[in-house]
């Protein structure tokens, strides 16, 4: 054969191994949280790595009082990065430059998922409020945006004053796909039963360019506020994508078939802008719960 024909033929055999077996290069970022992280990040490891989809690897950044000037994480070598970090109650800052890393990096296309708590995380760094669109405690309040949650099925942003940042005793919730075109939230039911967790709601911020792909109703005889709240979200970040998920306060909240498959998702979509993730028979129903052990 010709050189060009092999060429052909090599090319052709590359892309079609990638387009089946290269796994999504993810970067989990922990060290600080108020959460368990040490037992959250295995965690978050198994469910992305299953069936190859993504490769995992992860940073952990210094305790309170180390040295950050090693911290220097190599996002671009990443096509998502997940966040479960949050500096209360240690207090450390990422660092100006590894801000500014981060935050080219996003804007530049890459894509991230703020897990959770990361939403409490730096209050007062302004693009990344921009990048999950809204977060809560950490002293956050009407300076940090208004309210934002349902009402009559439509989202709104709410300035009265107050700070943001609640959630109820842990309990099953119903979950309420309001779009269900996305890519993450094709296929999936209308309403589906989440495994007890924290449902988080007096969320604030910009919410500049947001989607909000699912909801929560707020109970206020479980300290919430009557409102659906935003549970699952996605937000445009220059030409980067981000994915918020506020669920998952705990491995046991993590083994909800829905939090994977909706993690799994939004990550798969933050990296590539696609999905390939598939809903399982035993995801979960409106009626029903569905979990699978990751311990
Ligand atoms: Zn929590």
């Amino acid at each position: 054969m010709k050189r060009a024909a092999w060429t052909v033929v090599l090319l052709g055999a590359l892309a079609a191994g990638l387009g089946h077996t290269a796994p999504i290069s993810a970067l989990i970022i922990d060290g600080q949280n108020n959460h368990d992280w040490k037992s959250i990040t295995p965690a978050l490891k198994k469910i992305l790595e299953a069936d190859g989809l993504f490769q995992v690897e992860v940073l952990t950044a210094p305790p309170k009082g180390g040295d950050f000037t090693v911290f220097k994480p190599e996002f671009a070598k990443y096509r998502v990065v997940i966040s479960n970090y949050n500096e209360f109650p240690d207090g450390s800052k990422w660092p100006a430059e590894v801000q500014a890393a981060f935050e080219k990096y996003v804007r530049e296309g890459g894509g991230f998922v703020s897990y959770h708590a990361a939403d409490n995380a730096f209050p007062e760094w302004r693009a990344y409020n921009l990048m999950i669109g809204i977060g809560g405690w950490m002293g956050r309040n009407e300076k940090s945006g208004p309210f934002w949650y349902f009402r009559d099925g439509k989202l709104v942003s709410d300035t009265s004053p107050g700070n943001a940042g609640n959630h109820g005793a842990r309990t099953p919730f119903p979950v309420v796909m309001r779009d269900r075109r996305h890519p993450i939230a094709r296929g999936l039911p209308e309403v589906w039963m989440h495994a007890a967790d924290e449902l988080y709601s007096k969320m604030r911020g910009p919410g500049e360019n947001i989607t909000v792909l699912a909801t929560a109703y707020s109970d206020p005889a479980n300290k919430g506020t009557g409102h659906d709240e935003p549970m699952l979200m996605t937000i445009a970040f220059g030409k980067g994508r981000v994915f918020h998920t506020t669920l998952g306060h705990d491995v046991p909240a993590m083994e909800c078939v829905g939090f994977m498959v909706t993690l799994r998702r939004g990550a798969e979509w933050a990296a590539t802008g696609k999905v390939t993730v598939k809903v399982p028979p035993d995801f979960p129903t409106a009626a029903k719960a569905s979990t699978r052990p990751l311990r």
